[in-house]
């Protein structure tokens, strides 16, 4: 049987990694966030960590060779046999042709870009009151969803944290990175036939709503592999 592979799309703030770890319980299959590992490689001081850690800090890009190695390892693990819900990669269309390869005949592909509007995501404050579980990655927000004990996990009980990335003048280059190295994603699923948009705007249980019913259209993709499969 196929996989089940869910890329969520989107700006820096729009949701990806609130639905994305909404919906992994739906469909029981795991959410894989590259910024997640690369935040976890920083912290074990690993030599990729260290690599990922100057351009997370500028707002930029971590290499392609970097990302597309993570996430070739993590989908290898078992308990992605049954599929994966893709938060934060491909980010690039280089790292989306590489991700191709990794296809297999029958796998069922959903693209779902969380669309949103930066200057609202800028007023909601979004990414400025984002407050993160450094143990369990869980997403908070000190304005708008708030955690049950002040400043600390719902889930896990760890102490809750800024990101470090979340910061003001950083923030206008992570959408600018956006805009000019992800953007262009969206016209590249549109040519496969697998792209599909929901108004990220909306609340939180709205949002996951529209994704699952795309999801549930279980939309059968056989993605050719750009090299004939050599
Ligand atoms: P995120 O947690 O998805 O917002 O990612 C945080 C940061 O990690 C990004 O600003 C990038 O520097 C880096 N990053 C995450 N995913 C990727 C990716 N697929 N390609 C390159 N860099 C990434």
């Amino acid at each position: 049987m196929g996989r089940k592979i869910l890329i969520l799309l989107g700006h820096p703030g729009a949701g990806k990694g609130t639905q994305a770890r909404l919906i992994r319980h739906r469909l029981q299959i795991p959410q894989i966030s590259t910024g997640d590992m690369l935040r976890e490689a920083i912290a074990n001081k690993t030599p990729f960590g260290c690599e990922a850690k100057s351009k997370m800090d500028a707002g930029e890009l971590v290499s392609d060779a970097i990302v597309n190695g993570i996430v070739a390892d993590r989908i290898k693990r078992p308990d992605c046999n049954k599929g994966f819900i893709l938060d934060g990669y491909p980010r690039t269309v280089s790292q989306a042709e590489t991700f191709r390869t990794h296809m297999n005949d029958g796998d069922h592909l959903s693209v779902i870009e969380i669309g949103a509007d930066s200057d609202r995501l800028r007023k909601e404050k979004r990414l400025i009151g984002r407050l993160m579980c450094p143990g369990c990655s869980e997403i908070y927000n000190q304005y708008s969803r708030v955690p049950q004990n002040d400043q600390i996990c719902d889930v896990c009980g760890k102490g809750l944290v800024h990101r470090s990335d979340d910061r003001e003048d950083l923030i206008l280059e992570r959408f600018r990175t956006y805009r000019e190295e992800t953007y262009p994603l969206v016209q590249f699923y549109q040519n496969l036939g697998v792209y599909h948009q929901v108004d990220g705007m909306k609340p939180i249980h709205e949002v996951t709503k529209e994704i699952l019913d795309i999801v549930d259209q279980k939309k059968k993709v056989l993605m050719p592999v750009a090299n004939g499969g050599k």
